[in-house]
């Protein structure tokens, strides 16, 4: 997508978004459909930030487990819950086919268990998920056959979901900026938001132009810094790294992945991998809480993915790269309202290419004054980091250093 400009001068519009992710880029869609007029502010490119470098996975339900939801709040909310974790899934699939996004979308997630105590809460899920929610496309595949349908180490079963997508990230994003686009929104690239005021109308500066509007929509996710102190505390940025091998032959990526679905594994700093459209592995794994990125990232993720395919000890590493991304306690995403002109949706926790698409309809629909499905999501609590804006980092540290110690101590 050639560059496009940035803001100068001062434009108005019904609704302002800041971010051209998906959070944004799908509020603007959403809300061009609805007939609002719509400025979307990027500070960089569209796609630039994770929307653009992500793992690709289209996971179904939310990144917390039903069984955690129910507890938390209720069969009948954890059900609308679920609910929408597939709506979110179906609104990809009906963006990339209305607007004829070529970003390689396929079917199908294997998600296996890292620890052989696992097994038996997979087993349970899939029940749990066809009993009490009528989903049947998910099933258990035991160790004998996961062991035909990947040549992956250290497994000791899997759950294979059919309802699962995924996709080409970048593809995905820089179609719906076209998309939005061509149902008349105008995006403005290189116009970081520096301030904002709320009054009659929101005002929202960048340092060359200025956008007034009714109504401001905050889709900065993991890049959110400080232009918003008032969620800031409730959600945490952490880098997350994945590396492309250079292209597999078609035997040896059959063995990685046999069906071509999406891998993912239990542990809590989470593997995930798939196979590109020219036969690469893409690997994601490893984090880091700090601003700076490993210096090769290359390096840093091949550890993880030669623990799972130590048959690639000598495929060459073509790229490696990072993205921020924004998680909450409890990694349900923090849906919400600051006053009545300005809403915001972010801290998907790794689950943002379905949620973050659905967070895009969900504000066009607040907006357009209908907010019941809106505050399913809102109304999840979303508890602040102890230590608050600040002091969040060394608790998050010292947690997140824990759990990568268990997960290797199994
Ligand atoms: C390495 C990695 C792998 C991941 N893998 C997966 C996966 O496989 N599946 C999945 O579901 N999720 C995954 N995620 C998470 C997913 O990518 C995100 O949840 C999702 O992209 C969030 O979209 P967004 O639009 O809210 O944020 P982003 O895509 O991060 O966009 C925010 C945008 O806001 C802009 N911005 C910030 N501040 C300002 C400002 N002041 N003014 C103007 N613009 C501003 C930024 O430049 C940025 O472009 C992954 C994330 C990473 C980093």
């Amino acid at each position: 997508m050639a560059d496009l400009p940035s803001i100068q001068g001062e434009q108005s519009a019904d609704v302002c978004v800041i971010g051209g992710g998906y959070t944004g880029l799908s509020t603007a869609i959403h809300l061009r459909q609805l007939g609002y007029s719509v400025i979307v502010l990027e500070a960089n490119k569209v796609g630039w930030g994770a929307s653009g470098r992500n793992g690709g996975h289209v996971g179904t339900g939310q990144r917390a487990e039903q069984g955690e939801l129910e507890k938390m709040l209720g069969l009948e909310h954890a059900r609308a819950l679920w609910d929408l974790g597939l709506e979110a899934v179906d609104t990809v699939c009906e963006l990339i086919e209305k607007h004829n996004i070529d970003c390689e979308l396929k079917h199908g997630n294997l998600h296996v268990a890292s620890k052989a105590r696992e097994v038996a809460g997979l087993r349970e899920e899939v029940e749990h998920l066809s009993n009490t929610y009528g989903y049947q496309q998910i099933r258990y595949v035991d160790q004998q056959e996961l062991a035909e349908m990947t040549s992956g180490q250290g497994f000791h079963g899997a759950t294979l979901d059919t309802g699962a997508r995924h996709l080409h990230p970048l593809k995905y994003a820089l179609g719906m900026a076209r998309a939005a686009q061509e149902l008349g929104a105008t995006i403005y690239e290189g116009s970081r938001v520096l301030s904002y005021t709320e009054g009659e109308q929101v005002l929202v500066k960048t340092d060359r132009g200025q956008v007034r509007a009714r109504y401001l929509v905050l889709a900065c996710n993991g890049y959110l810094e400080k232009l918003e102190p008032r969620t800031a505390g409730r959600i945490m940025p952490i880098n997350n790294y994945m590396l492309a091998t250079e292209p597999l032959s078609e035997e040896l990526a059959r063995r990685l992945i046999r069906d071509d679905t999406s891998m993912s594994d239990s542990l809590f700093v989470i593997d995930y991998w798939k196979l590109s459209q020219d036969r690469r592995l893409l690997f994601g794994g490893g984090e880091s809480y700090t601003r700076r990125f490993p210096k090769d990232i290359g390096n840093f993720v091949r550890k993880y993915m030669l623990r799972i395919y130590p048959e690639l000890a000598d495929t060459h590493i073509d790229y490696g790269w990072g993205g921020t991304l924004a998680i909450t306690m409890n990694r349900m995403p923090d849906f919400g309202r600051l006053s009545a002109s300005v809403f915001y949706a972010h801290g998907y926790s790794g689950h943002g290419v379905p949620t973050a698409t659905l967070a895009g309809k969900l504000l066009a629909e607040v907006i357009n004054g209908s907010a019941e499905r809106f505050d399913i999501m809102a109304s999840v609590p979303s508890p602040t980091f102890p230590g608050g804006t600040l002091l969040r980092w060394p608790g998050l540290v010292a947690g997140m250093l824990f759990y990568s110690l268990r997960d290797r101590l199994g």
